[in-house]
């Protein structure tokens, strides 16, 4: 299944992040090495995200900078101009991925991670189980604007979905993910929902069926699903079934096994705020 990474802290080049690692995103495209769940590589497309813009000026959510990403429905191997792109852009918050579609599911740049929205950028490795059908209640609670606009139709577009429309609501990063992982496990028990959020100031993720390690750097944090240096000892796995919570200093893991996990079901009255 899909691999992702997000960084944060002091500006990197995308390059030297996503290309130039010993086990970097581009090569885990082609030879990553803890694959669950079927799939051999990572070729369906990619993408990069990362933060522009003056930190001191709030972007929607009211967090810090822009989201701009580039995304392309070929290998990460196959661009030719990614190389020189990526070594002429710096950030200090990143989140990228590669894409092994789900059978079924459409090959094509839009379906590709991050999705963003003001300064948050999304990725989902995994599936839902019995998709659509079991989360159809779910799309129940969503603006049928919302559902007619869906960046492709994905699962993790739909899991985009409610996680945006969670923060729209005004809730973290943190419980954004941990709300839509109850509400999809709830119907969909079967499913693998490594979720990641980077909203500029933290980065929070899920593991749940897939791999995912941390690497705290004092002062800055890498989050990806397989260590970009197996050499580096400073690489943590973080348990399956967790919740892990960053900013660019500190970093906490929680469980999410033996703890209820936090349900917060989609409020429809945030359509009368104006959102929409
Ligand atoms: N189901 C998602 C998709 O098809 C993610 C797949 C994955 O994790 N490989 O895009």
């Amino acid at each position: 299944m899909c691999r992702h990474l997000a960084y944060l802290g002091p500006p990197v080049t995308l390059a030297d992040l996503v290309l130039h690692q010993p086990h970097s995103l581009l090569r885990q495209s082609f030879a990553p090495t803890d694959m669950r769940g079927g799939a051999t590589v990572n070729a369906d497309g990619f993408g990069i995200g990362w933060l522009v813009g003056d930190p001191g000026d709030p972007g929607d959510f009211g967090r810090p900078g822009l989201a701009r990403r580039y995304r392309r429905d070929v290998p990460m191997w196959s661009d030719a101009s990614l190389p020189d792109l990526a070594a002429s852009v710096s950030s200090g918050a990143i989140l990228a991925a590669v894409r092994s579609a789900t059978a079924g599911m459409p090959v094509t740049e839009s379906a590709c991670a991050p999705f963003v929205e003001g300064a948050a950028m999304f990725s989902h490795n995994g599936v839902i189980d019995g998709w659509p059908d079991s989360v159809a209640p779910l799309a129940e609670a969503l603006p049928a604007a919302v559902l007619m606009t869906l960046d492709a139709p994905t699962d993790s577009a739909f899991l985009w979905a409610l996680v945006r429309a969670h923060l729209r609501q005004g809730r973290s990063a943190a419980s954004a993910l941990t709300g839509v992982v109850g509400d999809v496990m709830a119907l969909a028990p079967g499913s693998r929902l490594n979720l990641l959020l980077h909203d500029g100031l933290h980065i929070a993720a899920t593991t749940v069926g897939h791999a995912l390690w941390i690497r705290d750097g004092e002062g800055s944090i890498t989050v990806s699903s397989e260590p970009l240096d197996p050499d580096d000892k400073d690489w943590q796995p973080v348990p399956d079934l967790s919740l892990l919570e960053a900013t660019a200093t500190h970093h906490s893991i929680h469980s999410l096994e033996n703890r209820h996990l936090d349900i917060h079901h989609l409020d429809i009255q945030y359509l009368d705020q104006g959102w929409l």
